[in-house]
């Protein structure tokens, strides 16, 4: 390898600085994960490469035999990962060694606290890769030519990892990259065979390319021998893991393929390996991991599966295999019936792309729902972590929300707790015979919800209640309506409707009471007017004197927030106002005599309503200054 031009210095990217820096201190207690990052790199370069030669089958320049070798030296202190796969020109290396192309990245960088241990479990979602080199070396260097190139099209990268790297024309025999770890005086157990080995055998034996390392030569007995040529042999498996029948691989080979592909650091929390036979024929590995990755909202963010025709890589982030609602789950889908040319734009319009889809949809549902069942405790940690992109199902995709619905889980008033753990069959198990539909708040927080003036008709009948609070809930419902035949009724909305939880006699006293206090009513709207579309005696308070109810058909109150902070436009409704004749505020104010002072006193609990449901008032002052001289006058 020689020089051929001069070498130039660039700068990294600000949020790569600031990377390497946290990274070389937060993942130090985990530093041997350095080698499967780079392992991993390497395998998805013979990936790519072997993806390229099926069209342009020149690209392997007679080296189709794709590897992996580890070599160290133990003079110059060196680990080597070489590897015969795509290579890097010199414009992929500025981009893919100087900068990150990750969506999100500064924000993900703004995260990061400084705290070692939460910093290690956020930069373990983040992924980081290559990066990761400089955890054991104080300096790395990369001598990379790109297949289909020249010899002296090559290209080396060296860096100290202090904010600077150089890179120069180099001439590289064979195609491909090395990776050389010039490793920290600290960090010598790297060199050792052993040490090595033990670290691929776990990282690596699932990876479809053998790692090989130099054969160690049984000692000659005669010294005159020649020494004996370098021999190399694989030291993992080398068979893709998905290939395996499932009875042969054990739980931690499971993990341990999991954090190959997702980058992730963690273990997943649950996976699903299906090889199917017959009219179609594919084998999907789905994985959950065990937390949401830092750019979950992030809508552009790379999703989907890793594709695979007839075991050859073909593409990651293959999107058209999951819906957006499931954009957490990982893994490989490697299908038969694909051709080995397909493309994204193939994949879109492709029948057999629509029924894998529908395939893999019904795999995850279904691990998920075995999961319910296996370990409510890991459920609930799913839960937390990806409920509220679950939410999004029943709006995404129609023909399957009964069964997304199914994992859905709510706060309740059976036990008031905030944690989210009843699932909409437990509420339905403990339904009154005479219950018909599945009652639900949505507001603005759990706090909110639970003590909702709405909910004091169901707390004296002991009809239970889902407490929502997410922001999403109320589109969610918009789309779900109903679940096994029962309607979801929102306890904010319209007319209640008890149905059969209403006996005669509860009718019998909501007429009596509503024909009884006709004037107060009468006299509660002339003040109220045009702010309201109506007034009414109502059936579901108890303890509170006065609520607002979205009318029937209108948008519900959470939603008009909702859309109103996304800054789109809501159509203009107005709120039911129902009173409470049994309070005594309202039998206070319905002996009023002066008209003035009723319209004030209407004013204020009106606004109180507002305040209840909304957390907040067009003119909170003034609502005040009303409060205020009511009080005083009280007072005196
Ligand atoms: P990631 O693998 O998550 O994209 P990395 O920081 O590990 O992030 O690598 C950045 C990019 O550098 C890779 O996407 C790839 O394009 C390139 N790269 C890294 N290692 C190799 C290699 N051994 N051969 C070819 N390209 C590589």
């Amino acid at each position: 390898m020689s020089a051929t031009t001069e070498k130039q210095t660039h700068s990294f990217q600000t949020e790569v600085k600031q990377l390497l820096h946290l990274m070389v201190h937060s993942l130090y207690s985990n530093k041997e994960i350095f080698l499967r990052e780079l392992i991993s790199n390497a395998a998805d370069a013979a990936d790519k490469l072997r993806f390229k030669a099926l069209e342009n089958s020149e690209l392997y320049q007679g080296d189709s035999d794709l590897k992996i070798r580890i070599t160290t030296d133990k003079d110059a202190k060196t680990l080597t990962i070489s590897d015969n796969g795509i290579g890097m020109n010199q414009t992929d290396v500025i981009e893919h060694l100087g900068t990150i192309a990750k969506s999100g990245t500064a924000d993900f960088l703004s995260q990061l606290t400084g705290d070692q241990k939460k910093d290690s479990h956020l930069i373990g979602q983040f992924g980081v890769g290559f990066y990761s080199a400089f955890i054991v070396a104080d300096k790395v260097t990369v001598v990379t030519r790109k297949a289909g190139e020249q010899p002296d099209q090559a290209v080396i990268w060296e860096s100290a990892g202090d904010g600077e790297f150089t890179i120069e024309e180099v001439s590289k025999d064979n195609r491909g990259t090395d990776i050389i770890l010039h490793l920290k005086d600290s960090e010598e157990e790297f060199l050792e065979d052993f040490r090595l080995k033990n670290i691929i055998g776990k990282y690596s034996d699932h990876i479809s390319l053998p790692v090989e390392m130099l054969k160690v030569a049984a000692p000659s007995e005669n010294e005159d021998d020649a020494p004996a040529a370098k021999e190399f042999e694989a030291v993992n498996k080398a068979t893709a893991l998905w290939t395996r029948s499932k009875s042969d691989i054990s739980e931690d080979e499971y993990q341990e393929f999991y954090k190959h592909i997702s980058h992730d650091f963690q273990d997943a929390i649950t996976w699903s390996h299906n090889q199917v036979e017959g009219k179609q024929e594919y084998t999907s590995l789905l994985y959950i991991p065990s937390k949401a990755p830092y750019d979950l909202w992030n809508r552009d963010r790379q999703r989907g599966v890793k594709l695979y025709v007839q075991r050859v890589f073909i593409m990651d982030d293959a999107e058209q295999f999951l819906p957006i609602y499931l954009r957490f789950v990982r893994g490989l889908l490697d299908s038969n019936d694909l051709p080995l040319n397909v493309s994204r734009e193939i994949l879109q319009d492709s029948a057999t792309t629509q029924s894998l889809r529908s395939a893999m949809v019904s795999r995850v549902l279904k691990m998920l729902e075995q999961l319910a069942k296996k370990d409510k405790e890991k459920y609930q940690e799913f839960w937390n972590e990806f409920g509220q992109v679950l939410k999004e199902g029943p709006g995404e995709d129609f023909a399957n929300k009964e069964k997304i619905a199914k994992l859905f889980r709510f706060s309740s008033t059976h036990s008031d707790s905030d944690v989210q753990n009843v699932s909409i069959d437990e509420y339905i198990e403990r339904m009154k015979p005479e219950q018909e539909k599945i009652y639900y708040i949505a507001t603005e927080s759990f706090l909110a919800a639970k003590n909702s003036p709405h909910l004091e008709v169901f707390r004296k009948k002991g009809v239970e209640v889902l407490l929502m609070s997410d922001r999403i809930d109320e589109w969610t419902m918009s789309h779900l309506q109903e679940y096994s035949g029962k309607q979801f009724v929102s306890v904010t909305q319209g007319d209640l409707d008890l149905g059969n939880l209403e006996d005669a006699e509860d009718k019998k006293a909501q007429e009596k009471a509503s024909e009884e206090n006709q004037g107060l009513v009468e006299r509660v709207k002339s003040v109220l007017d045009e702010q309201v579309s109506d007034v009414k005696i109502t059936m579901r308070l108890t303890d509170t004197p006065a609520c607002i109810v979205a009318g029937e058909g209108d948008m519900p109150l959470q939603m008009v927030k909702m859309m109103q902070a996304a800054g789109q436009p809501v159509p203009e409704t107005k709120p039911v106002f129902e009173i409470n004749p049994e309070h005594a505020l309202i039998q206070l104010i319905d002996g009023e005599q002066d008209e003035a002072q009723f319209a004030e006193w209407v004013d204020v609990l009106f606004n109180q309503a507002q305040l209840a449901e909304s957390g907040q008032l067009e003119d909170p002052a003034s609502f005040a200054s009303k409060l205020n001289k009511l009080l005083l006058k009280l007072a005196k």
